[in-house]
């Protein structure tokens, strides 16, 4: 539950309103400028469509890629607004400015479309958060909802600055991220198996003490867990490591210790010669990484060890890849893990933007009980961090 719990679009009436809505359409575009993966746009859908069946008149708003508060004519919404439009079966009118007259008279003219405005991130008032920005996109509607749970954590005009001049409260998609991910901090159920993986170890330190509360394992891999087995004292090689942060590891499992969480460290690893797509490869024990060779992914054995963790959990939180899975020779890992989590009886729970390129690239997405949206802001949400997006939505 959310502390202080927030309204959604359910505790309002929005019946003859025009709505204005901060969504996450930051898709990604392929170089003829089409939508090659329409996720967040379908993530958007159970809101758009419960606010059309209220009545509601709809201004949807996001921003696409980093064009730096200028005009970049590569990054404009209109190949995101006919991706929304096939998607909705409802018409879409994508406008080339977010605020100022000629907006308003197109939504004028435009009653029975939905309205998407321009690249929020053409204006420098975006990311400053400037209230002038801010108070011209309010103008445009008479509610506020925010359903882009993937900006939650950054403070800018469409997700914080807008709120000072509307009724706000947040989306179904919002609603569903916030649950979901901050459900697992407040009562899983047990046995919770944490998978961390993905690239630096200073990344995860937050979530590994936030999940040390909860958790009963933490599993690791991926370039992360070089770090604990350093502090260990075993060694590792070429592999990726933070040395500045081996006191915070070395807190962390006196914390793990103190609180009964066991943090499992791989027991072999496949391990190339240089950090390459094309490098030579082979497994060794933990033990045996050779001096300079380097670990790019968790060998069988620790696939085994862990699978039959996972196999025994009712929650599964899964976050990092456990190896550079975007290389087939240190793929395997990740996929494995992927599959016994897919297979696993447990609810399954997704976090990270690689995570989630991983399942997509392995076809198991559909697999999982939940993916979430949202990279940065799911890390932060279970780091026990507030996101401002999210406090400045109305409470109950
Ligand atoms: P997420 O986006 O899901 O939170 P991260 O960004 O933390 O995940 O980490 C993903 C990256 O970590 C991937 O690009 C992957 O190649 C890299 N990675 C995983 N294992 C290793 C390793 N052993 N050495 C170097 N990089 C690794
Ligand atoms: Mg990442």
């Amino acid at each position: 539950m959310l502390n202080p719990p927030k309204k959604t679009i359910r505790d309002i009436d929005v019946s003859g309103k025009t709505v204005l809505v901060r969504v996450d359409f930051n898709v990604p575009l392929d170089i003829d400028r089409n939508v090659v993966d329409d996720t967040r746009i379908r993530g958007a859908l159970p809101t758009i469509h419960y606010l059309l069946d209220h009545n509601a008149r709809l201004i949807l708003m996001s921003h696409l890629g980093r064009p730096k508060g200028q005009v970049v004519e590569s990054l404009r919404m209109v190949p995101v607004g006919r991706c929304l439009e096939s998607l909705l079966d409802y018409p879409v009118v994508t406008l080339k400015e977010c605020v100022g007259p000629r907006v308003k008279e197109a939504i004028e003219k435009n009653p029975g479309a939905v309205i998407l405005l321009e690249n929020l991130r053409f204006y420098p008032g975006e990311k400053e958060n400037l209230a002038d920005f801010s108070r011209q996109l309010a103008e445009l509607a008479d509610i506020y909802v925010n359903d882009a749970f993937g900006t939650s954590h950054r403070a800018h005009a469409s997700t914080v600055g807008v709120t000072a001049y509307l009724p706000s409260v947040m989306g179904l998609l919002m609603e569903k991220e916030l649950e979901t991910l901050g459900g697992l901090l407040e009562d899983p159920a047990r046995p919770f198996v944490v998978v961390l993986g993905g690239n630096k170890v200073s990344d995860k330190l937050g979530v590994i003490d936030s999940f040390l509360e909860i958790a009963d394992t933490i599993i690791t891999g991926g370039g992360m867990c070089f770090t604990l087995i350093k502090n260990m004292g075993l060694e590792i090689g070429n592999s990726v490591t933070e040395e500045d942060q081996i006191p915070q590891v070395a807190n962390a499992v006196k914390k793990a210790r103190k609180k009964s969480v066991r943090i499992m460290v791989p027991s072999d690893f496949v391990v190339a010669d240089r950090f390459d797509k094309n490098a030579n490869f082979k497994v060794v024990a933990a033990e045996a990484i050779p001096s300079d060779w380097m670990g790019l992914d968790i060998g069988p054995a620790t696939v085994d060890k862990y699978c039959s963790v996972l196999n025994g959990a009712k929650t599964i939180f899964w976050n990092g890849p456990m190896g550079v899975f975007e290389w087939p020779s240190f793929a395997n890992g990740t996929e494995s893990i992927a599959e016994c989590i897919a297979r696993a009886v447990a609810t399954t729970i997704v976090g990270g933007g690689d995570s989630d390129a991983a399942l997509r690239q392995f076809g198991l997405e559909d697999k999982m009980d939940f993916v979430s949206t949202g990279g940065g802001a799911a890390m932060r949400l279970l780091e026990g961090k507030k996101l401002p997006a999210v406090e400045a939505l109305a409470d109950i």
